[in-house]
């Protein structure tokens, strides 16, 4: 009999597992209906030897000391801060809009305090930002809204920016500098030796058992187990009683070229002209030296793996129907970005993990402060470690 069976082996269920295996001595099942652990976040070395995300970029960056301290415990770091070009106008502009940004598609050569005034002439007065659109027109006006912005979420969400909710054209914002980073955060790294080799060591410990190529509905009649964790859909393990929930998904189509580089930065978006959103190029986020580079192209469908929950106030509805049901189930415990249905970024699955860790063993939430020797611990000097000193781990 396990304390835990925990479905799904990404961020929300590695952490939950370690949690309850190490600090808490339970007896944990991790399942997971794929032949990896690590969720979405999952990387390996591919035929040619070079470390790619099978699941698209994911840069890790946070504000949280207390997720970057926590992960920590299972990974060294190496620094990255995230770029990313937008393809317009036979033009590659930097994206968040920035200083540079409108200089370079206009011709123009104002200051941060032109721009500011230009920005005043040209936003939208909208009294209530509610939509994607709202937020985009209200800060930088209809060209550049059509521009970067229209096109691009049209194709990553099959809808109208003016259909989505606030919050997803909301995570990208505004600068009158030239700051040209993707994210702001206090803590931007990516794990030195890929996600796969940090979820190994999180998961490595004698409480923890793990059912890959396993799903729920097969195993729940062989295992017997007291409390449950779900991070898949919440809809699917009510046998969508509602109605489905929506899930944006994406086909990756992975190349390798016989060239050292293929683009400046590690991510171009292609708002406008093609079928695809964003060519990643990985070498950029691990530093891995090769004579070849891998590079992943992005089509948005609604067929596959449900990848992003897609924020629109009936959507958020139906969630709520749901939630009210999992209320019901004490010993059942939904977590995740597709347990709860919510646009999360890795740090924010890690956080809510940990607080129901806390719950679940009756700790208090603390916010903990950083020691600043964990930076130092966990960050070595450039050059001493490197992706390609490692043996390589072929997919598995
Ligand atoms: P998941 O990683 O989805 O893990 C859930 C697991 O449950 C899956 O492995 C699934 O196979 C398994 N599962 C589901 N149902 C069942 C079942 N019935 N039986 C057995 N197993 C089941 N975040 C960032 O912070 N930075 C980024 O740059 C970033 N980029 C992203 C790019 C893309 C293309 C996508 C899709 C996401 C990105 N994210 C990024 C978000 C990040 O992937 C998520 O926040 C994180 O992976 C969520 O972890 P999770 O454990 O909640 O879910
Ligand atoms: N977005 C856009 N143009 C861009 C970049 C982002 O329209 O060049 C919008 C789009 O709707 C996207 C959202 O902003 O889905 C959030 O972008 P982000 O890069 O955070 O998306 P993710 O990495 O989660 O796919």
């Amino acid at each position: 009999m396990f304390d835990y069976l925990i479905v799904g082996a990404g961020f929300a269920g590695a952490v939950l597992a370690e949690r309850l295996a190490k600090k808490s001595n339970k007896k944990v099942l991790i399942i997971d209906k794929r032949k990896h652990i690590g969720g979405n976040a999952y990387d390996y070395y591919n035929e040619s030897g070079i470390l790619i995300h099978k699941y698209g970029p994911h840069i890790f960056h946070t504000n949280s000391p207390k997720v970057f301290a926590y992960l920590s415990e299972f990974t060294l770091w190496r620094p990255y801060e995230h770029k990313v070009l937008a393809s317009v106008r036979n033009k590659l502009l930097p994206i968040p809009i920035n200083l540079n940004t409108v200089n370079g598609l206009y011709g123009h050569n104002f200051d941060s305090a032109q721009l500011a005034a230009y920005f005043d002439q040209i936003k939208e007065p909208i009294e209530t930002i509610r939509t994607s659109e709202d937020v985009v027109l209200s800060q930088v006006g209809r060209d550049l809204y059509e521009t970067f912005f229209r096109g691009y979420t049209r194709k990553q969400w099959g809808m109208d920016p003016s259909e989505l909710d606030k919050m997803v054209t909301s995570r990208i914002p505004t600068r009158i500098d030239c700051d040209d980073r993707y994210f702001t955060d206090t803590f931007q790294y990516m794990p030195l030796h890929g996600y796969t080799r940090m979820f190994e060591n999180m998961l490595d410990h004698p409480n923890i058992h793990i059912a890959l190529n396993t799903s729920y509905t097969e195993i729940k009649k062989y295992v017997g187990f007291k409390n449950l964790i779900f991070t898949g859909p919440v809809d699917e393990y009510f046998d969508y009683c509602y109605g489905h929930l929506p899930y944006r998904s994406l086909q990756f189509v992975h190349k390798t070229v016989d060239q050292a580089q293929f683009q400046s930065v590690a991510v171009v978006n292609y708002p406008n002209d093609q079928d695809y959103t964003r060519i990643t190029e990985y070498k950029h986020l691990t530093g891995q030296e090769h004579a070849k580079t891998s590079i992943t192209y992005e089509y948005p469908s609604w067929n596959g793996d449900p990848y992003y929950p897609v924020p629109k106030p009936e959507n958020a509805a139906l969630y709520q129907q749901y939630k009210l049901l999992t209320e019901t189930l004490p010993n059942v415990h939904f977590v995740g970005r597709l347990g709860t249905y919510r646009y999360y970024n890795m740090d924010q699955v890690v956080a809510q993990a940990l607080t129901l860790y806390d719950k679940l063993s009756g700790k208090k939430s603390v916010n903990e402060v950083l020691d600043p020797q964990t930076v130092k611990r966990h960050v070595p000097s450039p050059g001493v470690y490197s992706p390609n000193a490692i043996p390589a781990a072929p997919e598995s």
